[in-house]
């Protein structure tokens, strides 16, 4: 006679094994409002019709470009989406001037796209492509706000 035994999964992995592609409902993925601050540049803010609000800055969302070459030079660098290039380490600090857009497009009713201002202009932010990266506490815990990813100069 052989014990089955009772198997206990702690609830985090057992949440994780089902719930890790969480389907998105409609009005998580429409904006209720959008706002673009291009002129004061501080980003962009999107409060959903579920009621979830959004905010990204534009290096972040420059760096989390959605197009193909983006997309596939941050997995060969292993980056995340708005994790930015790491800064070739050179000699000379070469001034490089903050991301932010120079115009603004909307793409059809489904999302929108920017003019960025180092001329790179071919990514389409879907609505479900930024909701999927909402950068707020609740939807990425994982992340230290304390500041443990800058680097300690000594
Ligand atoms: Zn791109
Ligand atoms: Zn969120």
């Amino acid at each position: 006679m052989s014990h089955e035994g009772i198997r206990i999964v702690p609830e985090d992995v057992a949440r994780k094994a089902t719930g890790q592609q969480e389907e998105l409902s409609r009005e998580a993925i429409d904006p209720e409002r959008v706002r673009v601050h291009q002129s004061e540049g501080t980003g962009v803010e999107i409060v959903w019709k579920d009621g979830h609000a959004s905010h990204w800055t534009f290096a972040w969302l420059r760096a989390a470009c959605p197009c193909a070459t983006c997309v596939e030079q941050r997995e060969a660098d292993g980056r995340e989406p708005g994790q930015p290039k790491p800064e070739p380490k050179t000699a000379l600090p070469i001034f490089k001037p903050a991301a932010r857009p120079n115009k603004v497009h909307a793409v059809g009713r489904y999302a929108i796209s920017f003019d960025w201002n180092d001329g790179h202009t071919s990514g389409i932010y879907s609505w479900h492509y930024l909701r999927s990266v909402c950068n707020c506490d609740a939807c990425r815990p994982g992340t230290d706000p304390a500041g443990a990813a800058t680097p300690s100069e000594s």
